[in-house]
């Protein structure tokens, strides 16, 4: 069946409220950072980006910079979006960022209002769009004032060119300087996109840069800030990959951002031993490792990757599962971590 055929359209997957807005996310969500780039095969990206929108993961993430080389993965979705998925856009919430370097120069990354307003037009160029759902400010950029960079954020919004705004691994005290001035700018940011796992629990911290203290979770949940929340499978570390060894084709066989000095005893050792906790309770780790990220109701989804449509399914069947229990989330966090 073809996403675009309604008398197969998919079967709804649980959403939440992105924050204080009135878009709603479904729980998972697919990133196309990793394996959409132009030496992965277009027939395996096809078959996993119109897999997971026939499964409900309609909230698809990009990047300028995703690929590689930078601005692939987009040039695959624009393929994607003109050759089959244009019926169902409007069922699509596709999103995309700037921030991290993608052109020569001075106006090649950062937070300036040059370079996050041509770069957005040149993703919507990529991926044959006349508007992103939302565009994100990737990083926040030290050298440039948060003015400039909400300002850009707010004419992407007030042009058309973005539905929403948001903002990705920004501290708890930038995200609230963000919300600030966003306020005094008069537009939202909804949205802000975070690393949170298992292995990486950074956005509960508390930022002794903020005036409150407060976490990027607390900034987040008085505020109304949705979170999306990615790789929560730590990139695959937290799924049964690498329990046996370094397996030919996967991230950190191909030498990608998933580095084998993460693979170190140590780490293994910690993996080994929420693997054997899963399994007690009849869970595999990835199912662990997504309900776990997606426990605490301030995450509006977690933000997967997938290098085939078997661990799509593998890791939408942790909808299917039960929460998991005050007193397994408890074990968990009790594990030693090294
Ligand atoms: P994950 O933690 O979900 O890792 C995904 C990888 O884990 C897959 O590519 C695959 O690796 C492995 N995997 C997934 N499911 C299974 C399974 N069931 N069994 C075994 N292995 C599995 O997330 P990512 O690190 O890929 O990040 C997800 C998205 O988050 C990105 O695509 C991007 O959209 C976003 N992101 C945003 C960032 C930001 O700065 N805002 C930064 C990083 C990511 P393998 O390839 O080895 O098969």
């Amino acid at each position: 069946p073809s996403p675009a055929d309604p008398s197969a359209r998919r079967r709804a997957l649980p959403h939440r409220r992105l924050g204080r807005s009135g878009l709603r996310l479904p729980t998972i969500s697919l990133g196309l950072w990793q394996n959409f780039g132009e030496a992965d095969p277009q027939a395996t990206q096809r078959e996993i980006v119109l897999h997971a929108v026939e499964r409900g993961v309609t909230h698809l993430d990009l990047a300028n910079n995703y690929g590689p080389p930078g601005g692939a993965a987009e040039e695959s979705m624009g393929r994607l979006v003109a050759r089959e998925l244009r019926p169902v856009r409007d069922e699509l919430v596709i999103t995309t960022k700037a921030g991290y370097r993608m052109g020569p120069g001075p106006y090649g990354e950062g937070g300036s209002r040059k370079y996050l307003l041509s770069s957005l037009d040149a993703s919507l160029r990529r991926l044959g769009l006349d508007h992103v759902d939302i565009f994100y400010s990737h990083r926040f950029d030290p050298t440039t004032p948060l003015t400039e960079t909400v300002g850009a954020l707010a004419t992407a919004v007030r042009s058309g060119r973005a539905r929403y705004a948001g903002i990705s691994s920004y501290s708890a005290r930038r995200t609230r300087e963000a919300l600030e001035v966003a306020a005094r700018l008069g537009v939202d940011l909804v949205v802000t996109q975070v690393s949170y796992s298992m292995l990486n629990r950074w956005v509960e911290e508390p930022d002794p840069h903020d005036p409150a203290g407060a976490s990027v979770l607390d900034v987040a949940g008085s505020e109304g800030l949705g979170v999306v929340a990615f790789s929560p499978l730590a990139q695959g570390m937290l799924t049964d990959r690498y329990l046996d060894g370094v397996p030919a084709g996967s991230r950190a066989a191909r030498g990608g951002p998933l580095r084998q000095s993460f693979l170190s005893e140590e780490n293994l050792g910690h993996v080994r031993r929420l693997h054997a906790l899963a399994r007690e309770h009849g869970r595999s780790l990835a199912t662990t490792a997504i309900l776990w990220a997606m426990r605490d109701e301030r995450v509006t989804s977690v933000l997967l990757g997938a290098s085939s449509t078997q661990q799509l399914d593998d890791n939408l069947a942790a909808l299917d599962a039960p929460a998991l229990s005050p007193e397994e989330v408890a074990a968990v966090e009790a594990l030693p971590a090294d």
